[in-house]
């Protein structure tokens, strides 16, 4: 009963209270909503019968962050909107956002805390309290660092921003170990565009673009109409580029290895060779200097090492760039000077184009591209955001110096003790095996997770996160914005089941420890209003989002041209086909696959009936079809040098003779009655190859096909 009440008063603070007038006000019939023929929701006793409400928050399906608009009639979400005010998605939402309705009402998401009784990844449980959950976690770290061993736990938390992600980097600190591990370390990951900002700017955050004025977009491999951050905002500037001056239509170039859902929206496809956008980009830079087509203005005032960086690009003519990359000289050229005389023009790259161990290079490449062209800092060019001036928690002292172990070589490591949040490396890391391994044999596990996914199967306990429509944090948009921005993410239903937010969790966790001087907050609510003290937050949750009103840009020193030069050939394990494997447009790289409704639409993109939406393909050129004598839907294994899965042949135009393509995010083994058994998932048979920045490449193997 006290955990009903307590359940009430957060919704109710959360939504901003909702007073006897206003329901009384906004009672109106809905045809579609019976209750006596509904079973109750949670707190269906504070709606009046036809009562519904339209509640702003934020979406949390991925890191973009976009706003939306729930429809909730007598306390059920029905429908989920985009927000027009919030700058990431100005009003639409992609399929994965119109899915929140499905994820919040998963039949299979976990109810109440969890603790394991049968062999580690056997998914045996019992189910246990919140209070005895806590005691155990909160004894267990105890003794782990009374023994002296805080550098023996590890936090993961996959989250890029925001300050649940905080939060946990604080609990790391208090708990003394330097492992604490983000986002930006899974394999899939945009930290090579991070790290080339670093050294190109000294930032640490992603660009902006201001791409509604952009007039010419060379995305070098990015997914820009995929399933990426940038996608919701780029579909939308895209439009504007095109259609909104008749007389002046902006272009598209797509350079990628092989014809990729962005590529059949662009004007241009041009195909290359696998990991060679940097040799590419050297070569647009090399005509761009050679012809004098560069914003000497902007080099000589705003940047260091164009001398080095012109001595290198010089080497690097369209002919021997043709050479190294398949793409003709005569093209090279044309693009150079079509960027030029159509600025503003930019370059793009995402976690795709980076997904080589040379991502590094073809970041810092693109970036300098960018730079040549005059596009940092100026109209429909790449843009740098300023912080946002969030107030700080009070300080916590780090008790550690130490270095942390790099995520990579986390499974050879001593680290026996585990915290996952929204990480799930069994499943989503190449080669996973080895963490799960690595888990069979751990001290202790602890998952956060709403879902009983791969990693959490390993779990001692699970303490059940709420559903982003369940709870209450700020939501830091992770989308290539050209300005400051941020949400207020609140819950917009009484959570379904005896769960918690994480962020409350994590702060009981601490108190039991005994670090209530650290963790001073009532609740993880009271500790996100701390640090949004400088803000109306009343005015951000009525609009449900807050954007620099100035919309400024942020100054920045010099741009330092890229040092690591020449580029290094990225690696590839074996020999025979390159293995490409790619996010799906609806449900990302796995963690949609649990939504039919988001692996049928996948299915449709493909042209592919809807019963076809659960088999993994191997999609491959009508060449190699040929050569191997195989039909469509046959079944083959893809092979490489550490194992092999099952597939169907797909024969599809635009695929090279010697790549094979494999969409990422089927093949779970557990992640709920929809996800589980479906499929192959080809980072099973990745050859782990660190990346230069330290993170696993995902392209780094060649394959081969056998028939099945
Ligand atoms: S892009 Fe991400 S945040 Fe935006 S609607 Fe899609 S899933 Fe939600």
């Amino acid at each position: 009963m006290k955990e009903v009440d307590i359940k009430k008063r957060e919704f109710f603070k959360a939504v901003g209270g909702i007073s006897v007038l206003s329901l009384l006000t906004s009672c109106e019939a809905d045809v579609y909503s019976l209750p006596e023929k509904k079973p109750p929701v949670p707190g269906a006793e504070k709606w009046y019968e036809g009562e519904e409400k339209y509640i702003k928050s934020v979406c949390g399906q991925c890191p973009v962050n976009c706003g939306i608009i729930v429809r909730v009639v007598e306390g059920r979400a029905v429908k989920i909107m985009g927000n027009p005010a919030a700058s990431p998605n100005r009003g639409v939402l992609g399929p994965k956002g119109n899915s929140g309705i499905m994820t919040l009402y998963d039949p299979d998401r976990i109810k109440h805390p969890l603790k394991r009784v049968g062999k580690r990844g056997e998914g045996k449980w019992e189910k246990i309290s919140w209070d005895e959950a806590i005691k155990i976690v909160a004894q267990k770290l105890k003794e782990k660092v009374e023994k002296g061993e805080s550098r023996k736990i590890a936090i993961l938390c996959g989250r890029p921003k925001g300050f649940t992600r905080e939060l946990f980097e604080r609990f790391a600190d208090v708990l003394g170990t330097p492992n604490f591990y983000d986002f930006f370390e899974k394999s899939y990951s945009p930290r090579p565009i991070l790290e080339a900002m670093r050294e190109a700017f000294g930032v640490w955050d992603l660009p902006g673009f201001d791409s509604q004025k952009t007039q010419y977009i060379l995305s070098l491999g990015s997914a820009m109409f995929e399933s990426t951050c940038h996608g919701i905002r780029f579909a939308r500037a895209v439009y504007e580029i095109r259609y909104r001056y008749p007389a002046r239509r902006g272009k598209i170039v797509q350079v990628d290895p092989f014809l990729s859902a962005t590529g059949s929206q662009a004007d241009e496809w041009i195909p290359i060779k696998p990991g060679k956008y940097d040799v590419f980009a050297l070569g647009i830079a090399n005509v761009l200097i050679s012809e004098n087509m560069y914003d000497r203005d902007f080099v000589e005032k705003k940047t260091e090492g164009f001398e080095r960086f012109g001595e290198i690009a010089r080497e690097y003519t369209p002919e021997r760039v043709e050479k190294e990359t398949g793409v003709p000289a005569h093209d090279i050229v044309r693009i150079a000077r079509e960027m030029w005389n159509s600025r503003p023009s930019i370059s793009l790259v995402d976690e795709r184009s980076t997904s080589t161990t040379n991502g590094l290079h073809i970041a810092c490449l693109s970036l300098c591209l960018n730079a040549l062209l005059g596009s940092i800092n100026s109209p429909g060019g790449l843009v740098l955001r300023p912080p946002i001036k969030f107030s700080n928690w009070k300080d916590v002292k780090r008790k550690t110096k130490e270095r942390k172990i790099p995520f990579a070589d986390l499974p050879d490591s001593d680290v026996d003790t585990f915290l996952f949040y929204y990480m799930n490396p069994v499943y989503s890391e190449p080669a996973g095996e080895r963490w799960a391994k690595l888990l069979e044999k751990a001290d202790f596990v602890v998952s956060f997770s709403p879902f009983e996914d791969e990693t959490s199967l390993f779990a001692d306990i699970i303490l059940p996160d709420h559903t982003y429509l369940e709870r209450f944090e700020d939501a830091q948009s992770f989308s290539s914005i050209p300005f400051a921005g941020f949400g207020i993410r609140k819950p917009v239903v009484y959570p379904l089941y005896d769960t918690k937010n994480t962020g409350d969790t994590i702060i009981l966790i601490a108190k039991e420890m005994g670090f209530e001087d650290e963790f001073y907050w009532e609740d993880f609510e009271e500790a996100v209003k701390e640090r949004l003290k400088n803000f109306d937050i009343d005015e951000v949750e009525e609009k449900g989002w807050w954007e620099d009103p100035e919309k400024k840009w942020a100054d920045f020193d010099k741009f330092r041209f890229c040092s690591h030069l020449p580029p290094h050939e990225p690696e590839w394990k074996g020999d025979g086909l390159y293995l490409l494997p790619y996010k799906s447009t609806t449900y990302g790289e796995g963690s949609g696959a649990n939504i039919p409704y988001l692996m049928e639409l996948s299915a449709r993109i493909k042209m592919l009936p809807a019963y076809m939406s659960y088999e993994t393909f191997v999609e491959i050129s009508p060449e190699l079809a040929e050569k191997l004598k195989l039909s469509n839907f046959e079944r083959v294994y893809v092979v490489s040098d550490t194992g092999k899965i099952k597939a169907k042949v797909l024969i599809k135009e635009g695929v090279p003779p010697d790549v094979v393509l494999v969409e990422l995010g089927r093949g779970h083994k557990a992640f709920g009655r929809f996800a589980k058994g479906r499929g192959a998932n080809p980072r099973e048979i990745i050859v782990p190859l660190k990346s230069i920045v330290g993170n696993l490449a995902l392209w780094t193997t060649r394959v081969k096909i056998e028939k099945a």
